[in-house]
């Protein structure tokens, strides 16, 4: 409960925006390599519609992006027409954009419908600048090849869910027909195939393979990439299927890192193919900067716990944002990403806290191990498999030896009672209805 009343600000203060202007420029997103991010707000009495999409002045594809929106969206309205339900019903559209050897453009749009049930589509455009015209597979790939890469999907799939693999939705929809392979986009170093809910799986599925992997097949230009993959392609891509419909939760730990538990603490992570959330503290950030990129890259999320942990409820609104900020631009600095959660020191917060935190959603939790207090791993792991539920948001410190023994064994542990180890962010994604 206490989750719910902490996030009701921020939905408030979204709907407000949406009451005074309609069109808020942002451009925050690392996924988004081209384009101003143009976000459209719109509250209905029916229905809520938030629409996100690049601007990206290539007049041929900004106007496919808008055909391809308004085709959704007037699917929507239509439907939404009859809908009668005590809810509104919810039209979203998010994207991510990539741009490979300064030529091609790759659009992915993830369309989101809720009206009687939830739905999410994946479309995706790819666009070569040079030749001024939008690609389809067999524009970049030999039709010749199309067998290869279909039998290395299916193993992939197969690998990794065999159960779900036996069976001829599967095999219809990864035969080696261009149809199946068309919505692609083009990253700098590979190319990534996606086959939304209900093609392949019930869920939605990636599959991808670097060009040097397919270069007999391909003939795009090499071009050098940057060691560090950001975040958000990590958590988007195949390591990760979350069912929606299984329990999950979310383990967090505070106030590292600490090279010697917070990495003991990713190895089982690691090893159980698990995820969780660090809420940091920026002072302590530099001392371990691999730890933090080790944590991005293993598809786990960081989280603002203030630069040096003081109580914000007793300081100045200036003061907090400093807290903050600097640790927004700490982790900025060595992770390429800003975190979207702070949870404030003791979870101390009042109005002005709140305030200060702006569009970050500020973050506590629903089970408390007290680890802090015990310091026993034994009754660390009982507080945890006693109590524990479907969403809950579970507290850990990543500064006691006993934590991070508590959590090498509460990991495997929850996995085995059937739960699915996500971040916040996930658990926030899957389950709306705890950010009410
Ligand atoms: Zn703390």
């Amino acid at each position: 409960m206490k989750l719910l009343k902490l996030v009701c600000p921020f939905l408030c203060f979204t709907l407000l925006l949406g009451c005074f202007s309609n069109t808020i420029k942002t451009n925050r997103n690392q996924k988004q390599e081209i384009g101003e991010n143009i976000q459209q707000l719109k509250y209905e009495e029916k229905y809520l519609e938030s629409i996100q999409y690049p601007k990206t002045d290539i007049t041929k594809l900004d106007k496919k992006i808008q055909a391809c929106i308004e085709t959704y969206r007037k699917s929507f309205h239509k439907q939404v027409k009859n809908f009668k339900e005590d809810r509104k019903a919810e039209f979203n559209v998010s994207y991510e954009s990539y741009v490979k050897a300064n030529r091609y453009v790759s659009i992915k749009f993830m369309i989101f419908e809720s009206i009687y049930q939830n739905h999410e589509y994946i479309e995706t455009i790819v666009f070569d600048q040079q030749k001024d015209e939008f690609l389809h597979l067999y524009d970049i790939y030999n039709e010749d090849k199309m067998q290869a890469l279909s039998a290395m999907a299916k193993s992939y799939f197969e690998e990794r869910f065999p159960q779900e693999c036996d069976n001829d939705v599967f095999r219809s929809h990864i035969s080696a027909i261009e149809d199946n392979f068309d919505t692609f986009v083009l990253k700098k170093d590979r190319i990534v195939f996606y086959f939304e809910e209900g093609k392949l799986f019930e869920n939605s599925a990636t599959f991808e393979v670097g060009y040097q992997d397919i270069d007999d097949a391909v003939d795009l230009k090499n071009e050098t990439v940057p060691t560090f993959v950001p975040y958000p392609d990590i958590l988007n891509e195949p390591v990760k299927v979350i069912n929606p419909n299984k329990p999950m939760v979310a383990l967090t730990f505070d106030d590292g890192p600490t090279r010697r538990y917070t990495t003991a603490i990713l190895d089982a992570l690691k090893e159980n193919n698990a995820s969780a959330t660090f809420f940091i503290l920026g002072s302590r950030a530099n001392n371990a900067p691999d730890v933090l990129q080790r944590m991005v890259l293993e598809g786990n999320e960081i989280g603002n716990h203030t630069y040096s942990h003081k109580q914000l409820t007793t300081l100045s609104k200036e003061k907090i944002e400093e807290e903050i900020e600097v640790t927004q631009e700490t982790i900025y600095e060595i992770t390429h990403l800003y975190p979207v959660l702070i949870r404030p020191p003791y979870g101390s917060k009042n109005d002005t806290v709140i305030s200060c935190a702006h569009d970050k959603r500020v973050v506590a939790w629903t089970l408390d191990t007290r680890d802090w207090a015990s310091k026993n791993a034994k009754t660390i792991v009982d507080n945890v498999m006693n109590t524990v539920k479907d969403g809950d948001v579970i507290l850990m410190h990543d500064l006691y030896a006993s934590s991070a023994q508590a959590a090498t064994i509460v990991i495997p542990k929850l996995k085995e009672a059937g739960y699915q180890l996500v971040t916040v962010s996930e658990l926030y994604a899957y389950h709306p209805d705890y950010a009410k």
